[in-house]
């Protein structure tokens, strides 16, 4: 995230519930049947939050966000809770991590926020992933395509399932997304959204291929994908794993130039993503992918005998205000019995201490990984500690 300069926002677990019926809209599966809602002791009613954008956004607005730079980027790792049928991949209270970019029209923004996603599965080492875009149109060719759509999906409308029934007539481009079956097979042929863009979302969508293609994200045009919540506009995209079974979305986004102003701010273009942390860690386990915490000393200071312990206390101190990671034995245990648990916890140094080298003011470093040695006068352990742990 810091390496595409974005930056920490925080929101609070729940928010009102109007901001997320509003946002994320009343006909959607979140706000129907999802949220966890509840009245406070003033009769409020507060929703755990379902999802991020709607309360970046009211963050954004209510603190003049936009006023400090043109486009804001930020990004969030949060709890977030949907009343959804627990199984697998899908939890009723899930992490995600996601980014937002607030400000600017340029399909540019998006390829970045797309390449920003693809970086974080590169860099944890998630294999066989693809990233599917589409665009879903603005308020300009939106409708004219719904009417389309509309009178295509008439002709099969007895057909369909009740749900996609319930969406014809206030979000039919949602019957494009069905998981059932019989759905899948009567729209198979239905007008796409991607076919039916008025010339600005052609170009944008254009604009953002090629934006893809320079930023060497891998990516296939998917005209199904349209995003569950109300408030996308152009590009909407998703990244998908065959290693997730049914739910097989590690992250989703897209642009969303019409939400800002519709909870109460000035017209703001932005796009996001928001990606499961929980989904993300089945693939990394499916994949054979270490999942353990990457946090490891990077001393140990082993004590010897009881000066040792003493001093190593003292020296511990020392080191972490330098900046160094470092541990020492707090459970009393044998030298042996220590050097297994520096090893355990794969510390990248080891230094032994006791009477004798306080004695000589020199101690012996033992680099884990080469088993190389190095004998350091105690006056010089932190400066040499620290230079030897920056190379
Ligand atoms: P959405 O906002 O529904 O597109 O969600 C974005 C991402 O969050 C999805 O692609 C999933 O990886 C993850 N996600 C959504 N709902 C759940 C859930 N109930 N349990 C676990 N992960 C979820």
């Amino acid at each position: 995230m810091h390496a595409f300069n974005y930056k920490e926002i925080r929101t609070p677990v729940f928010e009102e519930t109007a901001l997320f019926a509003r946002s994320i809209g009343e006909l959607t599966d979140i706000v129907g049947k999802e949220m966890y809602t509840f009245q406070d002791r003033s009769e409020t009613s507060l929703t755990l939050k379902p999802e991020m954008t709607a309360s970046v956004i009211r963050a954004y607005i209510q603190h003049n966000l936009g006023e400090l730079q043109p486009l804001t980027k930020v990004y969030y790792l949060s709890p977030m809770f949907r009343q959804e049928r627990p199984q697998a991949g899908r939890l009723r209270q899930f992490h995600q991590f996601g980014a937002e970019a607030i400000g600017g029209n340029s399909a540019i923004i998006d390829a970045e926020n797309i390449a920003l996603a693809v970086a974080i599965y590169k860099r944890v080492g998630v294999k066989d992933y693809s990233v599917k875009i589409n665009s879903v149109g603005c308020e300009k060719c939106r409708p004219a395509y719904k009417e389309k759509l509309k009178s295509y999906l008439n002709n099969v409308f007895e057909k369909l399932s009740s749900e996609s029934r319930n969406r014809f007539e206030q979000n039919p481009l949602r019957i494009l997304d069905s998981k059932d079956e019989t759905d899948k097979a009567l729209t198979k042929d239905a007008p796409l959204i991607k076919d039916n863009l008025c010339q600005e979302c052609t170009s944008h969508f254009n604009e953002l291929q090629s934006a893809l293609t320079r930023l060497h994200v891998g990516y296939s045009v998917d005209g199904t994908i349209v995003r569950g919540l109300d408030y996308y506009t152009k590009t909407a995209f998703e990244i998908v794993s065959g290693d997730l079974g049914s739910q097989d979305a590690l992250a989703g986004g897209g642009r969303y130039d019409l939400l800002t102003e519709q909870l109460g701010g000035k017209q703001t273009p932005a796009v996001g993503f928001a990606a499961g942390i929980e989904r993300l860690l089945i693939v990394m386990e499916k994949q054979g992918i270490d999942t353990h915490d990457p946090v490891h000393p990077q001393v140990f200071l082993a004590s010897a005998d009881e000066h040792g312990k003493q001093w190593a206390i003292q020296k511990s101190l020392e080191l972490r205000q330098a900046g160094i990671a470092c541990e020492i034995d707090l459970l009393g245990r044998s030298l042996k019995a220590q050097m297994r648990e520096a090893d355990r916890q794969h510390a990248t140094v080891v230094i032994v201490v006791g009477e004798q080298e306080l004695k000589q003011e020199q101690v012996t470093l033992k680099q884990m990984s080469s088993g190389e040695q190095l004998t350091v006068k105690t006056v010089d352990l932190t400066s040499t500690l620290q230079k030897l742990l920056s190379s």
